[in-house]
């Protein structure tokens, strides 16, 4: 029997996205990505300036570094924001290093030496699954920021070298589902964010029980969702990027 979901999707269906482009009047790139009811602005800002370890080893390349937040009443508690905690969130700097990592997987950082790109990600509104939205919604950012550079003649050649996608997996009552969303989330024995590149390679996976461990058979369910959805969410970077192009 398949498994009813709360929001009646079937257990390898995705919520609707959406991603609007220049979505900010400043930044060099900057987009909203909408995961279902999950609302994410992503920014990408060019700076002048490399991260003191890259300049101590005199590194021809630049670098890409991210930042992760939600606005206090982006969830159903309010969140208190972190300086009047006097801390950054443990949660918010594992969230922040993923986004940096996956971006930095499929650029080359040798094209634009001596510039960091900060990829800011702020939630507005959460409802599951806000890393893998926001590191959907960094490619787009990432991308016009490049592409204005390269207009520019900042950079001679596009950085970017191939496609990702990412999405959360995970197990709710022994079955597999795809895109959880914050009421699955909360009840899931499993929790995963997969992030992929469109030659179906790994760049990152993250999975933990967290009430039950989980089967050799459940991970590759959960893989499968994960492939079939990144291959989705691909699909929809591809024809944004290549609309512009055409
Ligand atoms: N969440 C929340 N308050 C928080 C952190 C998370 O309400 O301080 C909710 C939010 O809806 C989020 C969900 O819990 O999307 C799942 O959080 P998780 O840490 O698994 O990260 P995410 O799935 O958003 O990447």
């Amino acid at each position: 029997m398949i498994y009813q979901r709360s929001d009646g999707r079937k257990p390898n269906e995705l919520r609707n996205i959406k991603i609007t482009r220049n979505y900010l009047h400043d930044p060099e790139g900057s987009v909203l990505v909408e995961m279902g009811s999950t609302k994410v602005i992503c920014t990408a800002s060019v700076e002048y300036r490399l991260p003191f370890f890259l300049r101590e080893e005199g590194k021809n390349q630049g670098w890409i570094t991210a930042e992760y937040d939600m606005l206090p009443r982006s969830a159903r508690k309010r969140i208190i924001r972190d300086r009047y905690q006097g801390i950054i969130k443990g949660r918010s700097q594992e969230i922040q290093r993923l986004i940096g990592r996956s971006l930095r997987a499929i650029t080359d950082l040798t094209l634009f030496p001596d510039r960091t790109i900060y990829l800011d990600c702020d939630v507005i509104q959460a409802d599951g699954g806000t890393r893998t939205a926001a590191i959907n919604g960094c490619f787009i950012a990432l991308y016009d920021a490049f592409t204005k550079m390269k207009k520019e003649k900042k950079i001679q050649e596009f950085p970017l070298n191939k496609f990702l996608g990412a999405v959360s997996v995970g197990i709710v009552d022994g079955n597999a589902l795809l895109d959880l969303n914050f009421n699955e989330d909360l009840i899931a024995e499993v929790d995963m964010n997969i992030v992929k590149d469109e030659d179906g390679n790994y760049i990152e996976i993250q999975g933990a029980s967290e009430h039950k461990a989980f089967s050799d058979k459940q991970l590759m369910e959960m893989l499968k969702h994960a492939d079939d959805g990144i291959k989705h969410i691909i699909g929809i970077l591809k024809q944004l990027v290549f609309e512009e192009l055409f």
